[in-house]
């Protein structure tokens, strides 16, 4: 009897088996509606990015920063670490490098120095924290998230920001480090520009004219636990005055994550993005709207802004891993990766 129990019991457990596996991945492709086991994306900036003006040096260490930047959020996703932990992680090299309008390559303000902004969110809590207007912090991006898990507020700016930063034990560097000479001479030309505009009396035009404010970072993480956190980094557009602040510090403009919806980094021209709540708008059309992401996104960026005049463009990520990278500019850079092994980098469109 007792073998006849047992028997009966080998057998209802072998019946309540799900099918192979593997047999089913190799025959159905996976149903978009389920969710992957982690998926990233990032941003180095959107703007007149044009193969005839790089150099196979510059394309190769941008490519290489994008690389580096995307193995660093990679291992914390793999080895099951939080968005959060992938998007700082990830920016870290990505402010680390001279080749991006962020940390080490900000650009220069009109008086010749260098502000940074950074804004971090969470989208299983919607938990954000920003710093706008530091001088010397080596990585705004954790000063962003410091401020978000460690104050009761949400933006900190100048001094405060570094104070508080400073406090929480963050790398602080001197302003000097921020010097490139690429960066620098952007300036002059800005400033040069400027002049002749204004022998042309016309107005702000140079702002729309010169091309070497761009090169804000950003990344949206989704880590094994269904979480989606994003993050962005910026030394502001070139020439910029009177300590003037874009959407990159400002949640709901340059920055949001909502696990329900989606995560969104912004780059472009910080006015527009903040009139017209660019980041939070992707995520209001998905909620509000039921849009998929890809819609949403594309609808902000080449509709929205385009009927604007506001250039630029975003990444964005949902809950089940879908990625949108739209841009009105000549290029943008960009780069995502899954779980699946699935990695790709770009700078130009069409590509
Ligand atoms: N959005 C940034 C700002 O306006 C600049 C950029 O993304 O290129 O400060």
């Amino acid at each position: 009897m007792r073998t006849i129990c047992y028997l009966l019991l080998v057998g209802i457990l072998f019946a309540c088996q799900p099918t192979e596996p593997a047999t089913m991945e190799a025959t159905t492709p996976a149903p978009a509606t389920e969710a992957p086991a982690y998926a990233m994306v990032i941003h180095g900036g959107a703007g007149t990015i044009l193969p005839e003006d790089m150099t196979p040096e510059k394309e190769a260490g941008i490519r290489a920063a994008m690389n580096a930047a995307l193995d660093a959020g990679e291992t914390v996703l793999k080895n099951g670490g939080s968005a959060a932990d992938a998007v700082e992680a990830t920016i870290w090299v990505l402010e680390d490098s001279p080749h991006f309008n962020a940390g080490k390559g900000a650009v220069f303000t009109n008086a010749g120095i260098n502000e940074m902004d950074a804004s971090f969110m969470t989208g299983h809590d919607q938990q954000a924290g920003a710093v706008g207007g530091v001088t010397t912090l080596k990585h705004p991006i954790s000063a962003a998230r410091s401020v978000m898990e460690k104050s009761e507020h949400v933006l900190l700016t100048g001094k405060g920001a570094q104070e508080f930063a400073e406090m929480q034990g963050l790398e602080t560097v001197d302003p000097q480090y921020f010097y490139t000479d690429f960066r620098w001479n952007a300036l002059q030309q800005a400033l040069e520009g400027e002049r002749v505009d204004q022998e042309k009396l016309q107005g702000h035009r140079i702002i729309e004219d010169i091309d070497r404010k761009y090169g804000t970072v950003g990344c949206v993480a989704l880590d094994k636990s269904g979480n989606i956190a994003a993050g962005t980094s910026t030394g502001g557009m070139t020439n910029k005055r009177y300590n003037r602040l874009g959407d990159s510090p400002l949640i709901g403009a340059g920055t949001y994550a909502d696990n329900a919806t989606c995560g969104v980094s912004c780059t472009g021209w910080g006015e527009f993005f903040i009139r017209y709540a660019v980041a939070y708008d992707v995520h209001a059309r998905m909620a509000y709207g039921k849009a998929s992401l890809a819609e949403a996104a594309d609808a902000v960026i080449n509709q929205t802004l385009v009927d604007k005049g506001g250039t630029g463009g975003l990444i964005a990520l949902d809950a089940k891993g879908n990625i949108a990278m739209p841009f009105n500019t000549p290029g943008m850079y960009r780069g995502y990766l899954k779980a699946t092994g699935e990695r790709e980098i770009k700078f130009y469109s069409p590509e």
